[in-house]
């Protein structure tokens, strides 16, 4: 793992939270997205080294809406930056490391994206996201 990506943040609504992360802490707002494959509409933050992700169910199926109704507003996962997610996917696997997607899938911003499962993680949800096929965005 070469780096922190960032931080995903699941909420009820961003409009909701916007002003609290851009007014009382300062962060700017780079841009909001629909991920519709994952049913959620996401925000992110410039937090300086990393990004703040603020993810926000779109439909009572989105996954974020269970963790909401579960556990509340909150940290949902970190993301790793990854370079050859396919390699890292199988690497983890050989580890004995159980995988919540075995093949990337499309994620924010055109990243291909895969979650660990948090049962081989200690109980933390880690996503891979690798960013280096998108043209123009090395971020
Ligand atoms: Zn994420």
């Amino acid at each position: 793992m070469k780096k922190v990506d960032h931080i995903g943040i699941a909420v009820s609504s961003i409009e909701n939270v916007l002003p609290f992360y851009n007014d009382t802490l300062g962060l700017k707002l780079v841009k909001v997205e629909h991920v519709e494959t994952q049913g959620v509409k996401v925000a992110f933050l410039d937090g300086g080294n990393i990004k703040l992700e603020l993810l926000e169910p779109l439909h009572t199926q989105s996954p974020i809406a269970t963790f909401i109704e579960k556990k509340g507003e909150g940290i949902h996962h970190i993301a790793f930056g990854v370079e050859g997610i396919e390699e890292r996917i199988h690497e983890l696997q050989t580890k004995g490391v159980q995988m919540i997607n075995e093949t990337p899938k499309p994620g924010a911003g055109g990243a291909e994206v895969a979650f660990l499962h948090p049962k081989s993680a200690h109980g933390v949800l880690y996503e891979l996201c690798d960013k280096t096929n998108i043209k123009g965005d090395k971020s």
